[in-house]
């Protein structure tokens, strides 16, 4: 589909996207991959693009709370099994993009994303559902955005499965959100592939398995990496792809997410107990950190870090509890913590544990609560990030966003969005995920507390920083227009 979008835009041909997807906000989210693919494609539309999201159908509320329409039914197979599929579509086009819901009886219908036994199923039949659904359409679109290992056998299958060889030529795109997780399947699972060249085995094996994301990197026209600078660590720490990623640097380039300000706005936000801008910034948070304190049981004269996030090593959430316990005996409790998130049970356990020794200066919710992460980005002083490996990061964006200080470890996505107050910027940035860096870390942060003056002007500087979509849009369509010619 390609036409022209009038003088406006400068006569720019207007493309068909197609993004294939696990997670969408707010149909259902994770993590950051859920943020962005809710708020990527409708920016792309109001840049006069038509880019639409296709996304397994789970059983969450978002399912229930709207109207849809059968748009196509369908019967493929996963191996030897053959299934129905039926692709329903969102009717009022209420997150300003067209969305597709895949519904596999049996799979997809579930109540959570990921964690099953059989997600390698899961995720395998969506993707096949997928380009059979696509491969009957009457035009083909311009471009097929694939995300994370998901849907990442999508630039394979349109190559090299001989069922999809019509849409052979369309220039797929994959988005690298996150290299930990790839994947695997074992090869006596490689029947699940619709019949296809077995000469290209190669390109679906890494270290004698399949590896969807190995395969993905290896076939798609162009691999992208949330931030250039966890393109450039993947080099050296990839889960076991370094390389691989060395490899394909040629068609590989890192764009930095944008921040959904329709969602994350502290102006407009109606998760708040009071809405603010940069003049009133002050008064503003003031308000949200009080009903916070109140509801945590903590001393809102302190300063108040807070962590929001995947109780996961890979954001160093293990470290948390002797970080917070040596920042609270070296700051002599004038200083505050509030953790939001679940994850690994040990580190779920270690959290609550610490409850009962700091009560007063502590506290945590585990679990997962949007409502409760807008209210903390609102009301912290300060966001706490010691990831060991942020490949883009949109935590500290939105708390910049919220005027609340970033103290994050220098790395990914975080090293290229917060500049040290040391060094005339607005954040705290620190070298190792460990407890003595980050207690280092809460002691500046309790300085640059004190200096209400300075305080106040870095969190204005830090919300009127353009985190839009507005600059990804544009490197992702020259990159979509650079594969049609
Ligand atoms: P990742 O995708 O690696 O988890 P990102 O920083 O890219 O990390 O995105 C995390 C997103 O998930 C943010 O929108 C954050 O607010 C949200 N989030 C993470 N954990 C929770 C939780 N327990 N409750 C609410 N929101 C959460």
């Amino acid at each position: 589909m390609k036409y022209f979008t009038g003088v406006f835009k400068f006569f720019a041909i207007s493309m068909e996207i197609i993004h294939i997807s696990a997670e969408c906000y707010p149909v259902a989210k994770a993590g950051g991959l859920g943020d962005v693919v809710g708020a990527l494609p409708k920016y792309q539309n109001k840049s006069g693009h038509v880019a639409k999201v296709v996304m397994p159908m789970y059983r969450t509320k978002f399912l229930y709370e709207n109207q849809w329409q059968v748009d196509h039914k369908g019967t493929t197979s996963l191996g030897s099994w053959m299934f129905d599929y039926t692709i329903i579509k969102e009717k009022t086009n209420k997150l300003g993009f067209d969305l597709y819901l895949v519904d596999i009886n049996g799979l997809l219908d579930r109540d959570r994303i990921y964690g099953y036994h059989d997600d390698t199923e899961r995720f395998m039949a969506f993707q096949i559902a997928v380009l059979h659904w696509i491969n009957q359409w009457d035009h083909k679109p311009d471009v097929l955005h694939c995300h994370d290992h998901h849907t990442s056998m999508i630039p394979f299958m349109v190559k090299y499965c001989y069922a999809f060889n019509r849409l052979g030529n369309v220039p797929t795109v994959l988005t690298i959100h996150n290299a930990q997780y790839q994947g695997w399947m074992g090869w006596d699972k490689s029947h699940y592939i619709p019949a296809w060249d077995t000469w290209k085995g190669g390109l679906l094996d890494w270290k004698n398995t399949i590896n969807p994301l190995a395969a993905g990197i290896k076939t798609a026209w162009k691999v992208t990496t949330v931030s250039s600078s966890y393109l450039e660590e993947m080099k050296w720490s990839a889960n076991g792809l370094e390389s691989l990623i060395s490899q394909e640097q040629f068609k590989s380039m890192g764009i930095l997410n944008g921040i959904d300000t329709e969602v994350w706005n502290p102006e407009t936000d109606r998760y708040l107990r009071e809405q603010y801008d940069p003049e009133i910034v002050r008064r503003g948070k003031d308000i949200n950190k009080k009903f916070l304190c109140k509801e945590f049981h903590l001393d809102e004269s302190n300063p108040l870090v807070v962590f929001i996030g995947r109780l996961v090593g890979e954001k160093a959430a293990d470290i948390l509890p002797d970080a917070i316990l040596s920042s609270l005996y070296s700051m002599q409790g004038n200083v505050n913590f509030l953790v939001l998130g679940n994850g690994e049970p040990e580190i779920e356990n270690q959290l609550v544990q610490l409850k009962n020794t700091f009560a007063g200066n502590y506290n945590a919710f585990i679990g997962y609560d949007e409502t409760l992460s807008h209210l903390m980005y609102a009301g912290a002083d300060f966001l706490l990030m010691p990831s060991r490996v942020e490949p883009c990061g949109l935590n500290q964006m939105y708390a910049m966003k919220y005027g609340t200080v970033p103290m994050v470890r220098s790395t990914g996505g975080l090293k290229d969005t917060v500049v040290d107050v040391g060094d005339n910027g607005w954040g705290i940035r620190f070298e190792q995920p460990t407890a003595g860096d980050v207690t280092y870390s809460v002691g500046r942060a309790v300085q640059v507390y004190q200096e209400k003056e300075k305080m106040e002007s870095m969190q204005q500087h830090m919300m009127n920083i353009d985190h839009s979509w507005q600059h990804s849009v544009d490197q992702y369509i020259n990159l979509y227009q650079d594969l049609k010619h």
